[in-house]
């Protein structure tokens, strides 16, 4: 097969882990090609007026110098300083990323890869815009959206328009007068709920968990100004304060050496559905939740649904006190399980050959690469091998670091 134009690696996405690893890659002297839009699921995949629950301080994307902090970022926009109580609105976030993407990945591409094919020395990759090129290694970092998880019982209303997922939604004004089933309990489901609730909706909070969890408020805006006692017993870490995030920060590499099941209960349970402590008061006694209340059934009622939903409506079964609510939408903030089976865009071969563990996380070398050489895995994808500093913007330095050094090493960095 003849392919026009190669290069040595292409970024395929163009969030917080595309851009680290862009902006780093560019700093070893290996120039990427970078596509997709830049912070797009940060626009278009969560709602407007959410708070980022991570802390200021953890909430950089990595470049080699630390020149691009949040910190900068705000100082270059006239901003003031701000510490540990301080939320990140989401807008402040995203016009922080297109800063740093204008700062050190000013290449970028606003192209979609539609499709992406082994080839005897590297990959052929397929833009939305019809052309084809070859790159010698990749880099995915195409984020959470495609592996957004929906409940069994609710995929046949999906379609019809009755249920959704959170991340298909940037705006929840638009189910303003109407009845909002909200399933989940972690920071999504209670900020959607919360944000729902505001904007004139009538949710209902249905989760599993007995009670709800959320976030001790930070006991000052500089963790140094802390008791050292108090700072002995739960020191601080990108995660949060304890020693069990401390070690999932700091000693990232050897989570890759724990046993398939231990790696796979760790990023199920390590850091489980809790609400920031900001969400506490936006909640408690404004609308109904119904904890301990598990999902069996839901069936459509009325109307002729649509892709809109039409005037119909949903009953819901719950195994609790309350066995059945009449809503007019169901929220899924169900969450993320990776699984390279649903990334489209790679050829069925590839989908086939990389090696997964855990319901179908690849497995990754230290490197990021996965059993297909020069096909590396950054962000959500790597958490099954590298733990849950992967899920978070506090990882792109640790990923974007090893990726680059990676793919630098390879044959793609080394002409
Ligand atoms: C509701 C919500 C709240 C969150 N809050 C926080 C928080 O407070 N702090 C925190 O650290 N993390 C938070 N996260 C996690 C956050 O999503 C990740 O930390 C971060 O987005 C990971 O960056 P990424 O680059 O891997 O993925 P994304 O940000 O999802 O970026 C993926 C990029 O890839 C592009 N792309 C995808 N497919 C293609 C393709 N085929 N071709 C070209 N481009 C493509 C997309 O357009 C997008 O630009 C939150 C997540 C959710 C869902």
């Amino acid at each position: 097969m003849t392919i026009p134009h190669t290069v040595p690696v292409a970024v395929v996405g163009a969030g917080p882990y595309g851009l680290a690893v862009a902006a780093h890659l560019t700093g070893r002297g290996v120039r990427p090609r970078v596509l997709g839009v830049p912070m797009e699921s940060w626009r278009t995949r969560m709602p407007a007026g959410m708070f980022l629950k991570s802390l200021p301080r953890a909430s950089s994307i990595s470049d080699p110098a630390g020149r691009y902090r949040l910190a900068d970022f705000r100082a270059a926009s006239g901003l003031p300083p701000v510490g540990d109580c301080y939320a990140v609105p989401l807008d402040e976030f995203v016009r922080y990323g297109e800063w740093f993407q204008r700062a050190c990945v000013p290449e970028v591409e606003r192209a979609a890869v539609v499709g992406i094919e082994r080839v005897r020395d590297g990959f052929r990759l397929t833009l939305d815009t019809g052309e084809v090129f070859g790159a010698r290694a990749v880099v995915l970092a195409g984020g959470f959206p495609p592996y957004a998880r929906v409940p069994e019982v609710l995929r046949p209303l999906v379609e019809a328009g009755l249920a959704s997922h959170t991340a298909d939604h940037a705006d929840l004004a638009k189910f303003g007068g109407r009845r909002v089933a909200v399933i989940g309990a972690g920071q999504s489901a209670l900020e959607s709920a919360a944000l729902l609730h505001e904007a004139g909706a009538e949710p209902v909070l249905v989760a599993r968990t007995g009670e709800l969890l959320f976030g001790e408020p930070p006991a000052s805006e500089d963790p140094a100004d802390r008791p050292w006692p108090v700072r002995l017993a739960k020191p601080g870490s990108p995660l949060g304060p304890g020693w069990s995030f401390t070690a999932f920060s700091r000693a990232t590499g050897a989570f890759r050496t724990l046993p398939d099941a231990t790696r796979a209960r760790l990023v199920r349970t390590v850091l489980g559905p809790a609400g920031g402590w900001w969400l506490r008061e936006r909640l408690e006694g404004r609308f109904p939740v119904l904890t301990g209340h598990e999902l069996l059934t839901a069936e459509r009622t009325g109307g002729d649904g649509g892709p809109d939903g039409g005037d119909g409506g949903v009953r819901l079964g719950l195994r609790g006190t309350t066995p059945e609510l009449e809503v007019d939408h169901v929220l899924a903030a169900t969450g993320y399980r990776v699984d390279v089976g649903r990334l489209d865009y790679l050829s069925p071969e590839l989908r086939g050959t990389v090696d997964r563990r855990n319901g179908g996380a690849p497995r990754l070398s230290a490197g990021f690469e996965s059993s297909v050489p020069g096909l590396h895995f950054a962000g959500l994808s790597a958490a099954d091998t590298f733990g849950p500093l992967m899920r978070f913007v506090c990882g792109t330095g640790f990923a974007a670091r090893r990726i680059s050094r990676s793919v630098a090493a390879g044959p793609a960095g080394s002409r």
